[in-house]
């Protein structure tokens, strides 16, 4: 430990009182560690400030001491921001206690949590009061809202609703020299030059640390419907997701799903059964929602779903019956990798590329992985209708246990450069953090990082917000 962190972990302890301040190494390992067991860091110290006041005070002595914060919510994170280096040379800054919801306004459509707000915490607070968060993802039980923010989050329902970034409102963060950054006004309109809120959008916690968000919220789903597709190809897929989109605006989530994939989930995962008899190369898992309590969204989505039949775009479809189909079906959908580490070791890649694209791209890419990797499962499920894939390259029936150290390199290059050639982009929604920083530097254009870097430079001069991650 160096002089400086012990004299923050002190001044913290003194400031934030001896709870908010963890030293014991077996309370600190799981933290210290990503959410995919892969990486390892180690640091000190975790703190845990409870107020911006707090963790404007905790940054203003670390940029004093030159210690470098990571700051933390919830650690689900899929990129390894949030792990601390190595040599225990940072603290964790974690922002769970920060967890309050300020104020929400079915009036103003907007709600304001704080940083260390769980996601399923805000859903359901924005359904008392008769609205609703639209953004959600396998995490929503432990990710947090400024977790979800500094890493532009996804998930399954943007495709109507758009990433975190269409659904910030404003930020208040704690910048790297300590100052308050209040961007919480919740203004629709305001052009003052360079927005910072949106800077720190997707910044996974190199310049500043997120203590409150302002958050767009959206009517109260009355009624949804979940139905199960099956077609012969991702390009009919896609065919489904337009000839939807052309007659109804209910649509808010449309899923890719394999047959390798749910063959996998039904194999592994307890209590999983497939949605339809027979053989089918491809599925798509369908929702639909609506807020107008008189809309019958499910005889519609059935019907159209019937019409997209008899035009032979799908091959077969069953639409769920009630509440706890509807959930089984996206089990499907939700356990596939974990079906897939059940099955043996895989290498996960968050692509994209443009949607019209991403069809072809997918079964080019499958078929160039397989061929230049002889034994290896390629294939590509997830969020197609925003041009966006988990392509997951699993290794061999009988591959060595240390497949993943020894080959995962080359083969995510081979992917990585596809996805370049494509045009496309190798984070899509889970950010670069530490695992995708040399395959940035590699592939990214010269002058995007040279604005990353100046950026960088400009608000963190000293280089305390989370070294080593984004920024190559
Ligand atoms: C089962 C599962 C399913 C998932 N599905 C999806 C999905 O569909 N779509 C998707 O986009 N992502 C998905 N994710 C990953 C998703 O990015 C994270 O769940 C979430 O965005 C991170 O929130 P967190 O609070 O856990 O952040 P952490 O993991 O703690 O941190 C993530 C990054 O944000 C930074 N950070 C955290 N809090 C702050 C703060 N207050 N201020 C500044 N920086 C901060 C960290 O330093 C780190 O760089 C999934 C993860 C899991 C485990």
């Amino acid at each position: 430990m160096t002089d400086g962190e012990r004299q923050l972990i002190d001044a913290a302890r003194e400031r934030l009182g001896p709870k908010a301040v963890v030293t014991d190494p077996s309370e600190i390992e799981p933290w210290a560690t990503d959410w995919r067991g892969r990486v390892h860091g180690a640091t000190p110290a975790i703190l845990s400030p409870a107020s911006t006041e707090e963790v404007a005070e905790i940054v203003r002595l670390a940029a004093e001491l030159r210690v470098p914060l990571v700051p933390q919510g919830g650690n689900t994170g899929m990129a390894a921001g949030a792990t601390p280096p190595a040599d225990g040379s940072a603290l964790l800054l974690s922002m769970r206690r920060m967890n309050r919801i300020r104020s929400i306004s079915a009036e103003n459509r907007l709600g304001v949590a704080e940083a260390g707000v769980v996601l399923a915490t805000l859903h359901n607070a924005a359904h008392e009061v008769g609205m609703r968060f639209p953004l959600t993802l396998g995490a929503r039980g432990s990710c947090t809202i400024g977790g979800l923010t500094s890493t532009n989050a996804g998930g399954t329902q943007v495709l109507k609703f758009g990433t975190m970034r269409s659904l910030v409102a404003g930020v208040e963060a704690v910048l790297p020299d300590g100052s308050v950054h209040s961007g919480l006004s919740g203004l629709k309109k305001d052009n003052r030059g360079y927005s910072l809120d949106q800077l720190l959008i997707g910044a996974e916690g190199t310049l500043g640390v997120i203590t409150a968000v302002a958050l767009r919220l959206v009517p109260a789903v009355a009624a949804r419907a979940v139905a199960w597709a099956a077609v012969d190809s991702p390009e009919r897929a896609l065919d489904l997701l337009r000839f939807l989109e052309a007659r109804t605006t209910s649509v808010e989530g449309f899923e890719l799903v394999p047959q390798d994939s749910l063959h996998l989930v039904l194999k592994h995962i307890p209590g999983t059964r497939a949605p339809l008899s027979g053989e089918h190369k491809w599925h798509v898992l369908v929702e639909a929602t609506t807020a107008d309590v008189d809309q019958d969204v499910g005889a519609e989505i059935e019907r159209l779903l019937g019409a997209a039949l008899q035009q032979g775009i799908i091959g077969d479809a069953v639409l769920a019956a009630n509440e706890a189909q509807a959930e089984a079906f996206w089990k499907l959908r939700d356990t596939i990798s974990e079906a897939e580490r059940a099955e043996g070791q895989t290498l996960a890649h968050d692509i994209s590329v443009a949607v019209a694209d991403m069809p072809r791209f997918i079964v080019e890419a499958s078929t160039a992985v397989e061929r230049r990797f002889p034994g290896v499962v390629a294939s590509g499920f997830g969020h197609l209708g925003d041009g966006n894939i988990h392509f997951h390259v699993r290794a061999a029936a009988h591959a060595a246990p240390d497949w993943y150290e020894r080959e995962g390199k080359e083969i995510t290059r081979f992917v990585d450069d596809l996805v370049t050639a494509a045009g496309g982009s190798i984070s899509a929604e889970h950010g670069i953090g530490q695992l995708k920083r040399d395959e940035f530097a590699r592939l990214a254009p010269a002058g995007r990082i040279h604005a990353l870097r100046a950026i960088k430079q400009a608000l963190d001069p000293l280089g305390i917000m989370n070294p080593g991650k984004l920024a190559p």
